[in-house]
This record gives structure tokens, C-alpha cells and sequence, in this order.
């Protein structure tokens, strides 16, 4: 069995990181979030992501990762905004570079 180390996802961005870069790259995540937010129609704009509270703490006392990142991926999810034309989900900056580009079907 391969042990992978332990990753954490981002609950903004949904990525995946190490224990110890998340640290690092969840406030510039979040200060990143904040300036794509202000640039969006405000329309698109979204409630500031809440950091998931998952306290669940397995037998042998460590962090229950699978449920914080379960919980975490949720929350990434929940910024992702659907495309008023095709119905499919997308991050809201590139939402505006996929509806340059999504035409409805013609109706014939
Ligand atoms: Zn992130
Ligand atoms: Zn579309």
C-alpha cells in the first residue's frame, strides 16, 4: 500500500494541498477570491466562502481528513456558478470567458 502524505483541500479553491502549504495559500486564496469577486458583474458575485468547521476526530485521535475535505470540496463547489445558457457550472471568471463563446442552440 502507498502511502500518499496527508492533503487538504482548499475550501475556495478546491485544490489539493500539503498540511503544511494550505496554511500559506489559504489567506492568499481567499485575498485572491476577494479581488475576482470585486471584478465580477454583481450578478456573479457570491457570499465569501466559509471555511467548513469539520470536528471530527478519528480513534486515534487525528483529524478526520476525509470528512474536512469532503466538506471542504463541498464549499469549493458551492462558488462554482452556472452558465445561464448550457446550465454547466463554472468558476465565475471563467464563466465570463465560456459565455463569450456559448451560443444557445439555434432554434430551427
Ligand atoms: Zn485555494
Ligand atoms: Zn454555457
Amino acid at each position: 500500500m502507498i502511502r500518499r502524505p496527508p492533503t487538504i483541500v482548499c475550501y475556495i479553491c478546491g485544490r489539493e494541498y500539503g498540511t503544511k502549504s494550505i496554511s500559506i495559500h489559504e489567506p492568499q486564496c481567499l485575498k485572491k477570491w476577494h479581488n475576482e469577486n470585486n471584478l465580477l458583474p454583481k450578478e456573479l458575485r457570491r457570499p465569501e466562502p466559509k471555511k467548513p468547521e469539520v470536528r471530527t476526530i478519528t480513534a486515534k485521535g487525528f483529524y478526520d481528513l476525509d470528512a474536512l475535505n469532503e466538506a471542504a470540496w463541498t464549499s469549493a463547489q458551492s462558488q462554482l456558478v452556472p452558465c445561464n445558457i448550457c446550465g454547466r457550472t463554472f468558476l465565475p471568471d471563467r464563466l465570463i470567458v465560456h459565455q463569450r463563446s456559448c451560443k444557445p442552440k439555434a432554434a430551427k
